[in-house]
């Protein structure tokens, strides 16, 4: 075991208010970090990549009550196995998604898997996404997908060192949601927000994260 990151987890929930969900992020971690992790309490994790998720979950099935986040760029040809071993799926970024996530759960009978929608609130060309007027648009389709249970928003802000914007980018996440829920939608629960890395996670809580998803925090620097 490593002192280190059992001390690391144990000082980080110490500073994480109980309401919020500490979601591990392992892309590039060994299974073996991640048991150490689970020794140390941690039951949500989170991963980008399809396959290098399933490879650790296939070594990690012993652990059977873990939750397992996808947080990466979900490609259609992935949504099958993103719903099969995902229990939430942060991504849910476009139309053409939101649409299959839904055929294929009604198709696979399964009870409705719990998605995110991704926003950008600010403008960043490099992020997947909706807008903000592209989501308010979207919503009456969304509302009508009875195989998914949509819980609230996920986001990844642009990259910025100014505590400023963090917290501009991360509070019209807010106000989306609280936005979308005073809509009184019958489907669509506003209920989860998705937001804070290691960088900005401090004030992603400020601003009403319920869940904040830490890499290097936890794990240290990922190999480059
Ligand atoms: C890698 C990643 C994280 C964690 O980033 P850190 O800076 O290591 O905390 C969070 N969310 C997403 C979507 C990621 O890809």
């Amino acid at each position: 075991m490593t002192v280190d990151l059992t001390k690391r987890i144990q000082d980080l929930r110490e500073t994480i208010p109980p309401h919020v969900r500490l979601i591990a992020v392992t892309k590039t971690v060994s299974v073996e970090k991640i048991r150490e992790a689970y020794a140390a309490g941690v039951r949500d994790f989170g991963e980008n990549k399809i396959q290098e998720a399933l490879a650790k979950q296939e070594e990690l099935q012993d652990l059977d009550d873990i939750c397992w986040h996808f947080i990466g760029h979900l490609q259609s040809n992935k949504v099958k196995l993103a719903l099969t071993h995902f229990d939430w799926i942060h991504t849910c970024d476009r139309a053409k998604i939101a649409e299959r996530l839904d055929r294929l759960s009604a198709e696979l009978k399964m009870t409705p898997p719990n998605v995110l929608l991704q926003v950008k609130p600010l403008p960043d060309p490099n992020k997947y996404g909706w807008t903000i007027p592209d989501l308010l648009t979207a919503l009456p389709t969304l509302d009508q997908y009875q195989n998914l249970k949509i819980q609230g928003l996920m986001t990844i802000l642009p990259f910025t060192e100014s505590p400023d914007e963090m917290r501009t980018g991360f509070e019209k996440v807010r106000d989306l949601a609280q936005e979308i829920a005073e809509k009184k939608y019958s489907h669509l629960v506003m209920k989860e927000l998705s937001m804070g890395m290691s960088a900005d996670y401090a004030i992603a809580i400020e601003a009403g994260a319920t869940m904040i998803r830490l890499g290097r925090t936890i794990f240290g620097e990922r190999p480059a």
